[in-house]
């Protein structure tokens, strides 16, 4: 759990674009719903990556994995439209099976050399305080590489510029959700009702989200960054681990 026994550096800049890459529907809005509802009312460009189809993410035995993908893929554009993200790529590996494959990379680097993202959002992979799903830890990883050095540098993945036409592209910061140290908080006060608003577009899976009974997603969503928040002048907080790129 953060703790707010440090002071965090508040960020107010906002970036013309930046990019969220997640394993699952849904955890874009949990992990950076705020900032980018915060960002994206300020003009900041975003594009969503989401890593697997989450068709594994259902206690409902009646649904097929296949069925649930399409439910999933089109809850997250809905949530995505809401949000106003620009761009949404689909990898669609399966729900479960992220692995640090070439191919996944590949894929990443590919959406950051095409969307050309000041800023990047994803997992903390190194998490230690707390359970973490597997895909959450591989996306975490796999992204911090495909960040630094494969989609900066020519001759990685040269034939998606040899033959795709796209550039390097150097990203400057890299923010880390679900981290247990963080060291930057953002203001979310005047999005975090859009952030929850996106969040219960995922209606398959809002039962999950309110347990236990009586507490919907939302109340628990504000409780949180209500506490984050303390002691920094604001009504609600958003707090990630933060990489910055040398110039
Ligand atoms: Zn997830």
């Amino acid at each position: 759990m953060p703790s707010n026994d440090r002071k965090l550096e508040i960020v107010t800049a906002v970036p013309d674009r930046a990019m969220v890459i997640f394993a699952h529907p849904d955890d874009a809005e949990i992990g950076s719903g705020g900032v980018v509802a915060r960002w994206v009312a300020a003009g900041c460009e975003v594009t969503y990556v989401l890593c697997t189809t989450g068709d594994a993410g259902t206690a409902d035995r009646s649904l097929t994995p296949a069925a649930l993908a399409k439910k999933r893929a089109d809850e997250q554009r809905a949530a995505a439209d809401f949000m106003g993200v620009k761009h949404v790529v689909m990898l669609g590996y399966p729900d479960g099976e992220l692995e640090d494959t070439r191919a996944f990379l590949g894929d990443v680097v590919r959406a950051i050399r095409r969307y050309r993202p000041h800023t990047v959002f994803v997992h903390d992979p190194y998490r230690i305080r707390g359970f973490q799903h597997r895909d959450h830890r591989k996306a975490g990883i796999v992204t911090t590489d495909a960040v630094y050095p494969y989609a900066r540098d020519h001759l990685h993945f040269p034939e998606q510029i040899t033959s795709e036409g796209l550039e390097p592209h150097k990203v400057r910061e890299l923010w880390y959700w679900g981290m247990d140290e963080p060291d930057v908080i953002v203001d979310v006060t005047e999005s975090i009702d859009r952030q929850v608003a996106a969040l219960v577009r995922h209606e398959s899976q809002v039962p999950g989200f309110n347990v236990p009974p009586g507490q919907t997603i939302g109340e628990r969503v504000k409780r949180h960054a209500a506490e984050l928040a303390t002691g920094y002048g604001f009504g609600y907080g958003a707090v990630f681990r933060r990489l910055v790129a040398r110039r």
